[in-house]
């Protein structure tokens, strides 16, 4: 049993949301038990929170009842012209006096455009607190049994993005060369669009075609599903199976652990992938 009064005295040092602050804050990958308890505390006091497509529904139940929820998801085709529009309306609800909590999916800082909304905040003068959540990037290898690292297989990772690295026009904007020599396990956002075009840019750039490889899809959501591939067969696989989004891909050899794992153990897998239920 834990202590009752610790945790009294955790929640209690908990600050308090100011009325003109904005806080951005990670939601974490989808399972609410995994919010931080400071974006739980933004969610206890905010009166308008500004959502994106990514933050659960059961997250966004926990918001008190009269707190106004404003979606911002993105719009496709015109990012830039809405990310303006986004940071703008922050800053007019704060101007506004309102208790501001952007809440954004995983954590606001990994390809989720924190920065730039931090900065126009900043520009205008508005106070914020930025509190970090768990990225889907990790928690989705966690989740499926892979090591983010591990010793003696890799001292490094890369979190990448697959939208934009390879560009409408065929430009990549991403050194698969490097990526390639590196020779350590990459994690890929938003890559399922593009998960062909960037399985054959590494393989054309010398990684082998048996590096283990694998998708997490509604990572720590009750519907997650891993798929676990190789490099050469990882975008047949996808499409033979439907994965859908949103998922991360892991493509390095630190995958093989769920493997191993499963097969010294496999009553684990329903043991240690167990969901809450809602
Ligand atoms: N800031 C977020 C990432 C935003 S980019 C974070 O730190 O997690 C959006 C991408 O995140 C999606 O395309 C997908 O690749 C990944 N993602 C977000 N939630 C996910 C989930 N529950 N399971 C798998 N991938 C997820």
């Amino acid at each position: 049993m834990m202590s009752a009064a610790a945790l009294e005295g955790l929640l209690r040092s908990m600050p308090t949301f100011h009325p003109g602050q904005v806080w951005l804050a990670g939601a974490g990958p989808g399972d609410p038990a995994l919010l931080t308890l400071y974006a739980l505390a933004g969610l206890a006091q905010a009166d308008v929170v500004v959502h994106d497509a990514l933050v659960d529904e059961h997250t966004l139940n926990l918001a008190r009842p009269e707190a106004r929820r404003v979606f911002a998801g993105k719009r496709s085709g015109q990012p830039s012209a809405h990310q303006a529009e986004i940071s703008a309306q922050l800053i007019k609800f704060a101007d506004a006096g309102a208790r501001v909590l952007r809440l954004k999916g995983g954590d606001p800082y990994v390809f989720g455009r924190g920065a730039e909304e931090v900065l126009a905040l900043a520009q205008h003068g508005v106070p914020f607190r930025v509190i970090p959540g768990i990225t889907a990037g990790l928690a989705g290898l966690t989740m499926a049994l892979v090591p983010a690292t591990e010793r003696g297989v890799n001292k490094a990772i890369v979190l990448a993005t697959g939208h934009g690295g390879i560009d409408a026009d065929g430009v990549d904007s991403l050194d698969w060369v490097a990526l390639a020599r590196l020779g350590q396990p990459i994690v890929f956002y938003m890559a399922m669009a593009r998960i062909r075009d960037i399985a054959g840019a590494l393989l054309a750039a010398g990684l082998p075609g048996n590096t283990a490889a694998a998708v997490v899809a509604s990572a720590t959501l009750p519907e997650q599903r891993v798929l676990v591939s190789s490099l050469a067969q990882l975008a047949d696989e996808i499409a033979r199976r439907g994965i859908g989004t949103p998922a991360i891909v892991v493509i390095g050899e630190t995958v093989r652990m769920r493997a191993r794992l499963l097969a010294l153990l496999p009553q684990l897998a329903e043991e240690c992938l167990a969901l809450r239920q809602f």
